[in-house]
């Protein structure tokens, strides 16, 4: 019987794919188990639900095929444990389908449900079922996550976008008020870009944005995050902030920027700057005047000559809400 299986079956599992098969009754476990190591998986067995379990934590499996009338633990039970504690797909088998309905094996997080005597092809085209469906689920995980990435993202200088930035300044203004911390914002403007790009390129101009977001980075602490908000302007959110220290931040960029050389004609370096405005929120306005703000203090250091940083304080101090 062997030789014959193992012909028909040849290829069919995908290396690595670990079983668990769980019964009390030795016989039953040990040819299931056979049958699946015949069909290429890794199957063990486990003679009760708490063996099981012992076992689960131990190293993970891809499916648990599991007797439901078992001396203690029963199979629902131990259904619903896996299901809560790990990432293993369930196969429910009975002998008793009178007692135990499909419902309830699916309602406790089952996969699948088999009527026993369980014909071996049968329940290999299940297990294949759950694995397929498994992968199906994974890549279709990995893709959400890969779209709500793009989503958030901007594609020339992968900084979060300006969409993000709208949703992470209202989080963060929340915060703020709940924690009574305080909350600063950056807003950066790249000097004189358009005569950059006019001279030397919209494509080497390109390459000043995609450069400058990697500076930024670099510059920044693991709680600030960064955002291209739009063209050649960027801001930074910096929570737990207050506008002095923020300007310090500022500095920081502004500097490393300026001492960076690009060289759109090689061999002539050109230097780029930046005009950055600071401020920092009160708490309760709105983000639009809190936005407009940081962009008056970029435009005080345009009018002051570009490459520096200004703050902004804003209306009204911090603590004198609650003490006027
Ligand atoms: P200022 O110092 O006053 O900010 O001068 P500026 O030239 O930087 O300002 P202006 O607003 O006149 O021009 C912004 C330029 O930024 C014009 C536009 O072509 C360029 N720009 C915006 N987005 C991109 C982009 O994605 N790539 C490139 N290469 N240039 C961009
Ligand atoms: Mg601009
Ligand atoms: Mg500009």
């Amino acid at each position: 019987m062997e030789g014959f299986v193992r012909n028909r079956l040849k290829g069919a599992a995908i290396v690595g794919q670990r079983i668990l098969i769980v019964d009390d009754k030795p016989d039953i476990r040990d040819s299931i188990c056979e049958y699946m190591r015949i069909a290429g998986f890794e199957a063990e067995s486990a003679a009760s639900a708490e063996a099981a379990l012992d076992r689960i934590r131990q190293a993970p499996f891809d499916v648990m095929i599991a007797d439901i009338a078992m001396p203690g633990l029963g199979g629902l039970e131990l259904t619903r444990l896996v299901k809560r504690d790990h990432c293993a797909d369930v196969i429910v088998m009975t002998g008793y389908a009178q007692n135990y309905s499909y419902e309830d094996a699916i309602n406790i997080g089952a996969s699948d449900f088999v009527i026993k005597p369980v014909r071996y092809e049968e329940l290999l085209l299940r297990v294949r079922r759950v694995l397929r469906e498994r992968e199906l689920t994974d890549e279709r995980n990995r893709m959400l996550e890969k779209l709500q990435r793009l989503a958030i993202t901007d594609g020339l200088t992968t900084l979060f976008n300006s969409r993000h930035f709208y949703t992470q300044l209202e989080l963060e203004a929340d915060r703020s008020i709940r924690y009574k911390h305080p909350l600063a914002l950056l807003l950066i403007d790249i000097d004189r870009f358009k005569e950059f790009n006019d001279t030397f390129g919209h494509l080497e101009g390109d390459k000043v944005l995609m450069r400058f977001s990697q500076i930024l980075k670099s510059c920044l602490r693991a709680n600030d995050s960064a955002y291209r908000y739009g063209g050649e302007e960027f801001t930074v959110i910096l929570p737990e902030t207050a506008a002095e220290e923020a300007r310090t931040v500022a500095q920081r960029i502004r500097a490393a920027l300026e001492a960076e050389g690009f060289s759109p004609p090689p061999g002539q370096p050109v230097s780029k700057t930046i005009s950055i405005g600071v401020t920092e929120y009160a708490p309760m306005e709105d983000m639009t005047t809190f936005i407009r703000r940081a962009d008056e203090a970029m435009y005080v250091s345009k009018q002051n000559g570009r490459n520096r940083v200004s703050v902004l304080a804003p209306p009204v101090a911090r603590i004198s809400n609650s003490t006027v």
